[in-house]
C-alpha cells in the first residue's frame, strides 16, 4: 500500500518497527479515549438529546433548541454549571476576545501565567502596539508571568502578583504551547496551581485558554477549580465535523458575564439563529474523544520516528500529553518547508498544493501551513504550521485517522532523506 504512495520499503518497515516498539505509549491513549467517550455519552443521556435538536433556526432564534440542548452536552462533558456553544463565533481568536471583555473591566488587570501568549491574543491584549479596539485601548492593563525553570506554573511568583496588586482580576492560563517552546500543561499541574491561587484568592477568575487540550486527559481544566475554558470547534470538540464555531464553558457567574458580550447585553444568548443543522456540532462532540485519540497516536508516533532520526522533537514520544500538537526542530529553513509540503502531500484535500510561506494576519514572521482539510483551517485534521523563524519548528497537530499520519510521518521521513 505505501509504495503506492512512492514510499520506499525501507521508510515504510523502519516507520512500522518503530510502531511496534511504541505500542504500550499507544495503548494509553486508547485508556484516555475510553473514559472520554462514555463521558460524552453520559452527558448526550444526561441532555435528552433527540432529532429535534437537530433542525435549523432563522431570525432571531429565539426558540432554537438545538442551541440550548449542544449546550446542555458540553456542560455536562466539562463538568460545568453552563456551557455556550455558538456557529456564530468565527475563531478561537474571537471567542477568547469574547470572554475577556466579557469578564475584565476598565483598569481591571489581566494576569497571564504562561508566558507570552498565542500570537493572535497580543492583538487582542493589546501587547506591544496599542491595536484599536484592543483590551489596552480599553484601559484594561495586562501582565505576564513566566513558567518557572521546571516549565511548571510559578504559584509562588502568582501569589505575590496578587497580593501587591489587587487589581488583578484575572488569571489566565494557556494550556497548550501555542507557538512556544515549552510544555503544554497537564491537568495535574493546573490543579496544583488553582489550589494554591483560589485558597488565598478564592474572588480572582481563572480561565483557561484551552484550544487543543479537550479530551487529551480524564478531565478539563474545569474540572479542577477553572472558572471558564475556551475552545475552538475547528479544534478538538468539533471532531473534524462541525463546521466553524466556539464554546465557553463554566462557572454560571462568569458565563453569563460572556454572555453579555456574546451578542448585546441583556439579550445573551437568547437571540442568534443558525440556519442549517446543528447535526455536525452533535456528531462533532460525540466523535471528539475517538478522533483525539487518533491525533495523539499520530503525533505520539511522529515523536519517536523523528527523535530516531536525531531530530530534536518535542515532547518526547512517552512525555504525558496535554495536547495534540507536536514540534519537530529542523536545521535548516528547506528542510522545514520540505517537513510542511510533505504533510499537504498526505493529506485528503489539497494533496497537489504546495504551500509556501505567506503573512498571515494576526502573526508577527510569515508562516507556512499544510492544511489539506475538509473544514477551513481545521487543525484537529492533519495539519502543520511554522512561523518562519529560528529555531527552524515545525508544529504539527490532528489527523482524523491514525493511518493518515503515519503515512505523512513516512512521506516526510522520505522526502527529507532522513533515513
Ligand atoms: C488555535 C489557538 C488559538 C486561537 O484559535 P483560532 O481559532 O486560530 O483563532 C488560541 N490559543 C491556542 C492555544 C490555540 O491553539
Amino acid at each position: 500500500m505505501f509504495t503506492a504512495f512512492g514510499i520506499p520499503k525501507k521508510v515504510s518497515d523502519f516507520v512500522t518497527e518503530v510502531e511496534n516498539e511504541i505500542g504500550a505509549q499507544l495503548e494509553v491513549y486508547d485508556e484516555i479515549a475510553q473514559h472520554n467517550i462514555y463521558k460524552v455519552l453520559g452527558a448526550f443521556k444526561a441532555a435528552q438529546i433527540s432529532e429535534r435538536h437537530f433542525g435549523a433556526s432563522t431570525g432571531y432564534g429565539y426558540s432554537d433548541i438545538g442551541k440550548k440542548a449542544l449546550g446542555e452536552v458540553y456542560a455536562h462533558a466539562f463538568g460545568v454549571q453552563r456551557a455556550i456553544v455558538s456557529p456564530l463565533v468565527a475563531s478561537g481568536t474571537h471567542a477568547l476576545t469574547i470572554a475577556l471583555f466579557g469578564i475584565l473591566r476598565p483598569l481591571d488587570v489581566m494576569l497571564c501565567v504562561t508566558g507570552k501568549p498565542y500570537d493572535t491574543l497580543c492583538g487582542v491584549i493589546g501587547i506591544g502596539e496599542n491595536t484599536p479596539g484592543s483590551l489596552a485601548d480599553f484601559a484594561i492593563k495586562y501582565q505576564e508571568l513566566p513558567l518557572n525553570e521546571e516549565g511548571d506554573l510559578d504559584a509562588k511568583a502568582t501569589l505575590g502578583e496578587l497580593s501587591v496588586n489587587s487589581q488583578i482580576k484575572m488569571v489566565y492560563i494557556q494550556r497548550s504551547r501555542g507557538y512556544e517552546r515549552r510544555n503544554s500543561l497537564t491537568i495535574e499541574q493546573i490543579e496544583r496551581f488553582i489550589k494554591q491561587i483560589k485558597y488565598l484568592f478564592p474572588k480572582v477568575t481563572v480561565m483557561v485558554d484551552n484550544c487543543y487540550g479537550e479530551f487529551c486527559e480524564h478531565l478539563e481544566p474545569t474540572d479542577v477549580g477553572a472558572d471558564i475554558i475556551v475552545g475552538s470547534l475547528i479544534k478538538n470538540p468539533g471532531g473534524g465535523i462541525a463546521p466553524t464555531g466556539a464554546y465557553f464553558a463554566g462557572n454560571k457567574s462568569t458565563v453569563e458575564l460572556i454572555e453579555g458580550r456574546l451578542t448585546a447585553p441583556g439579550i445573551g444568548e437568547e437571540i442568534g439563529s443558525y440556519n442549517s443543522s446543528y447535526l455536525p456540532f452533535f456528531h462533532g462532540i460525540y466523535f471528539s474523544p475517538n478522533i483525539v485519540r487518533g491525533a495523539l497516536k499520530g503525533v505520539c508516533l511522529a515523536s519517536a520516528v523523528f527523535e530516531r532520526l536525531g531530530y530534536d522533537v518535542f515532547p518526547g514520544y512517552d512525555a504525558k500529553r496535554a495536547d495534540i500538537t507536536q514540534t519537530i526542530g529542523f536545521k535548516t529553513k528547506e528542510e522545514l518547508i520540505t517537513f510542511v509540503r510533505a504533510i499537504q502531500k498526505s493529506s485528503p484535500v489539497d494533496a497537489h498544493v504546495v504551500p509556501y510561506p505567506w503573512e498571515m494576519p494576526g502573526y508577527a514572521d510569515k508562516v507556512i501551513m499544510a492544511a489539506g482539510t475538509f473544514i477551513g483551517g481545521g487543525s484537529i485534521e492533519l495539519s502543520a504550521d511554522a512561523p518562519i523563524r529560528k529555531p527552524y519548528t515545525a508544529f504539527m497537530q490532528g489527523g482524523l485517522c491514525y493511518e493518515n499520519i503515519k503515512l505523512a510521518v513516512m512521506t516526510a521521513v522520505y522526502d527529507l532523506q532522513a533515513l
